[in-house]
């Protein structure tokens, strides 16, 4: 069962605003860490606080773009026609799924197989 026009609409809809509401969230960042930088800290303990919440600031950021990166490629699945296709078998993807989780390129039975795949691995 392939997705209607009507369902790819609310797809690229809804991934569409999802980027944009990141996208602001990472400007505010980006402000934020700008004033921290002006500011003094005679304090070392304070300083330590700043630096933690920077680098959980960085993760987030990092994780952010990421995921942005793919919302952009879910965008671009859906003007080539290939949403909602499973990557590795080419099999459909549930309309279930894609509504938790638009930018998956995987079917649940091949992401399962990943995911104890990986568990399974030894780096
Ligand atoms: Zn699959």
């Amino acid at each position: 069962m392939a997705l209607s026009k009507a369902q790819l609409e609310k797809f690229e809809k809804q991934l569409l605003e999802w980027r944009k509401e990141l996208d602001e969230g990472l400007n505010e960042t980006i402000q934020s860490m700008h004033q921290e930088e002006q500011n003094a800290f005679p304090d070392p303990t304070d300083q330590a606080t700043v630096e933690a919440d920077r680098n959980f600031d960085l993760r987030i950021r990092d994780r952010e773009r990421k995921l942005i990166k793919k919302i952009d490629q879910a965008l671009n699945r859906i003007k080539e026609g290939t949403f909602g296709i499973c990557e590795h078998c080419g099999g459909n993807i549930s309309v279930k799924r894609l509504q938790a989780r638009p930018v998956t390129t995987l079917c649940i039975d091949c992401k399962t197989a990943q995911e104890i795949e990986e568990r399974t691995r030894v780096d």
